[in-house]
């Protein structure tokens, strides 16, 4: 078996490394010619080929059931398309907009909720386009906020980054530039002195925001590469898909979030997965995440609690989804072993 030395990318090279046999490869190759595939040699070495129910594996190599469409599945799952007043912006919220600057990403996640837009090929935004998206972020001074995401903002070279956090330090109403990322994790070599210099706008606040889903994904070099950012006085926040297979149960979910505290990235959200096409398998019931997230809340520090959340399908945004604590006429609220106490109404 070979070890990668650079990014695979179709299901021939995945036979190639043993992450897939090749008795699978024409259905695979059916499903890499829907979705986008690419597996980083740093995510290629993490999976273990003698365990068919890798956690790494399961988020990144390719599987017949993406072709399967469940009933209640769609191509745009949170809405986007209805909120995008120009090309690259995505206005849902009052304050804050995301800019889509590019459609591709290091890895490609087989849940991805952007998967009918991602993909090597599918190219950013033109000059013209990104001229017409900071004109629309000049044009509107509620936005504080812009979220740079796309695809994976950081797959751009420094040089790009430069120039985008420069047009932005330059609005004088936004005040935080954020980053939606996964490459400090499968791509850690990326993350150098260089571009961490390149994230930081003189007088905004630059947050960054890995998306990271099991612990064995923190490796080594993954923590240096969050270090290096968050020594450049970068803050990490962590979002996190609960997924079936991968992070579904309370010792991994809480071993995640420790580790990533330990990193000094505090968990902001858990995402329920998306009703993205062909990711039935991969999704759990809500009822499991909650009971998930109270298992957390019973054993782990408050330091280590995302918030865990869903995209309202259709483009009405995001609400956390419990669990409640309180009982609905206020009345009673339960402790962390599940167990009930009247509360005065004053
Ligand atoms: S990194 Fe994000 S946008 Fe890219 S494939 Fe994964 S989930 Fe989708």
């Amino acid at each position: 078996m070979k070890s990668a030395s650079t990014t695979l990318r179709r299901v021939d090279e995945l036979c190639d490394h043993g992450l897939v046999p090749r008795e699978k490869l024409n259905e695979l190759a059916g499903v890499a010619a829907r979705y986008a595939v690419a597996i980083t040699p740093a995510m290629a070495e993490l999976i273990d080929r003698n365990d068919p129910h890798d956690p790494i594996a399961r988020q990144f190599v390719p599987d017949g059931h993406e072709l399967e469409n469940g009933p209640h599945e769609r191509r745009d799952p949170i809405g986007d398309d209805a909120f995008r007043p120009v090309e690259g912006i995505v206005h849902r919220y009052p304050d804050r907009v995301l800019l889509k600057i590019v459609n591709a990403c290091a890895v490609y996640c087989r849940f991805c909720f952007r998967r009918e837009t991602v993909g090597p090929g599918r190219g950013g935004l033109s000059p013209a386009a990104l001229t017409a998206a900071f004109d629309y972020i000049r044009g509107h001074p509620q936005i504080w906020e812009v979220i740079l995401s796309g695809g994976d903002p950081l797959v751009l070279s420094a040089r790009r980054l430069k120039e985008v956090v420069a047009q932005l330090a330059a609005v004088a109403h936004v005040k935080v530039i954020r980053l939606h990322t996964r490459v400090p994790v499968v791509a850690p070599e990326k993350i150098s002195p260089a571009l961490v210099r390149v994230l930081r706008a003189k007088n905004k606040a630059t947050f960054v925001v890995l998306h990271v889903n099991h612990p064995r994904e923190l490796t080594a070099k993954a923590r240096a590469a969050c270090a290096r950012m968050v020594d450049a006085g970068i803050p990490l926040l962590a979002q996190s898909v609960l997924l079936r297979g991968v992070n579904d149960d309370a010792e991994t979910l809480g071993a995640l979030m420790r580790a990533l505290i330990e990193c000094r990235i505090k968990p902001y959200y858990l995402h329920h997965a998306d009703l993205a096409p062909g990711t039935a398998h991969l999704r759990t019931t809500i009822a499991e995440g909650q009971a998930l997230m109270r298992a957390l809340r019973g054993r782990y520090s408050g330091l280590c609690q995302p918030t865990y959340i869903l995209d309202i399908p259709d483009g009405h945004g995001k609400s956390p989804i419990g669990p409640n604590y309180l009982s609905e006429d206020g009345t009673t609220v339960e402790d962390f072993h599940g167990r009930r106490h009247a509360y005065p109404p004053r």
